[in-house]
């Protein structure tokens, strides 16, 4: 694959309300949150698992593969980054084991709060972590999920994989690109 030069989005910061959120146990795991980065305002929300890094070593801002890799199939898709908004179901990326079920359940409440908030058009879940969770459905796969939309919990949904499992297999670029595809053919159709 070849390399893509993207960009760091803004990051959104946390709101002053939820800024040390204890509720779960990942608190404890030393990794700060993120809310998430793009445009709030935007039309389509992407919904990952958790952050990846945003810093390097030595503090330096950096985009990381899963980043670079949507960022990518986004331009190669026609989707204009003003258009999104990534955020996750968890907001502290797990440093070691965890409650996953249990955690997913808890911090899920802050990306409903923030759809309320921004009240996109489409929620674009990447990976089976962030299908699951926000499907509300343990079976949930994106490879039977995937090409088509589908009403979860009130957001018109698609799905596709995760970008690092793209990264890494990218034999799934392909399907990757043509999920997106598939997202920005509905939003010309719809919005042109
Ligand atoms: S992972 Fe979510 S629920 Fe848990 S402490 Fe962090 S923000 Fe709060």
């Amino acid at each position: 694959m070849t390399e893509f030069e993207a960009l760091i989005l803004e990051e959104d910061p946390v709101p002053c309300n939820v800024k040390d959120c204890h509720e779960c146990e990942l608190y404890k795991h030393d990794s700060r949150m993120v809310w998430g980065e793009g445009n709030p305002a935007a039309p389509i929300y992407i919904v990952l698992d958790n952050p990846g890094a945003r810093e390097d070593k030595e503090g330096n801002p950096y985009v990381c593969g899963t980043r670079q890799t949507l960022q990518r199939g986004l331009a190669e898709a026609g989707i204009d980054l003003n258009f999104i908004y990534v955020t996750y179901i968890l907001k502290r990326k797990p440093k070691r084991a965890y409650d996953k079920p249990m955690t997913r359940k808890i911090c899920i409440r802050h990306l409903e709060q923030q759809l309320i908030h921004g009240s996109p058009k489409a929620v674009i879940c990447l990976g089976n972590v962030s299908v699951q969770s926000f499907f509300r459905n343990p079976d949930a796969e994106v490879k039977q999920l995937r090409g088509a939309w589908y009403d979860a919990n009130g957001w018109n949904t698609a799905v596709s994989y995760h970008p690092l499992a793209v990264r890494r297999r990218p034999n799934l670029y392909p399907y990757f690109l043509e999920d997106l595809k598939f997202v920005s053919e509905f939003f010309n159709k719809t919005y042109e």
